[in-house]
């Protein structure tokens, strides 16, 4: 399926912590993805506290779109199906393609600055989750990039079942060195989407 997008050199919100350059490597797979000409996603959870304007990264990845579908084909069939209506029913897709169509300079803040289930503006949140799709040092803009709202990640968690979310949470234990205390905030939270 073709869809609509423009390229953008990846903006620093969606760049690894720990490197401040786009992301090399496939979290699953460790091929490297700037090079190779497929698409990769990128996540990242942030937790930030509003009122001091501090922030950080819980936890981030990249992931090759090879590794992506594999991981999603582990998901049951009820649930994918289920986030997809939710996603369709909630994230207004035709918007974001105006976005894209408007005339002038690309304005990227229209698809971060709040979050895409909720529209609670990105200021006064305290937990929330980056998407984005890149190819080699750029960006693809369409219906991603987004931001989700620890508010809408509960309530995508209502559509995945049980079997899902432990899978999710087996697929956090094995690749993030997550403390306890944070793993509470994330885990069930954290579905790669697209
Ligand atoms: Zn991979």
């Amino acid at each position: 399926m073709y869809l609509p997008h423009l390229r953008v050199p990846v903006p620093t919100p969606f760049y690894s912590s720990e490197t401040e350059r786009p992301f090399e490597r496939c979290l699953l797979c460790d091929r490297r993805v700037l090079d190779t000409g497929e698409i990769y996603l990128v996540e990242k959870a942030i937790r930030q506290l509003p009122n001091l304007g501090a922030r950080d990264t819980i936890l981030e990845y990249a992931m090759c779109l090879s590794c992506y579908e594999a991981l999603s084909e582990t998901y049951s069939e009820a649930s994918r199906r289920n986030v997809e209506a939710f996603f369709s029913q909630h994230m207004d897709m035709l918007e974001r393609l105006q976005w894209l169509d408007a005339p002038g300079p690309l304005d990227l803040g229209r698809w971060l600055d709040r979050c895409a289930i909720t529209g609670d503006p990105v200021q006064g949140l305290t937990e929330y989750q980056l998407m984005g799709a890149c190819i080699g040092e750029e960006l693809l803009v369409m219906h991603l990039p987004c931001l989700i709202s620890s508010t809408a990640m509960e309530a995508v968690e209502v559509c995945l079942s049980q079997k899902t979310r432990d899978e999710i949470g087996g697929f956090i234990d094995d690749h993030f060195g997550i403390p306890p205390e944070l793993k509470s905030l994330f885990r069930d939270r954290t579905l790669p989407i697209f």
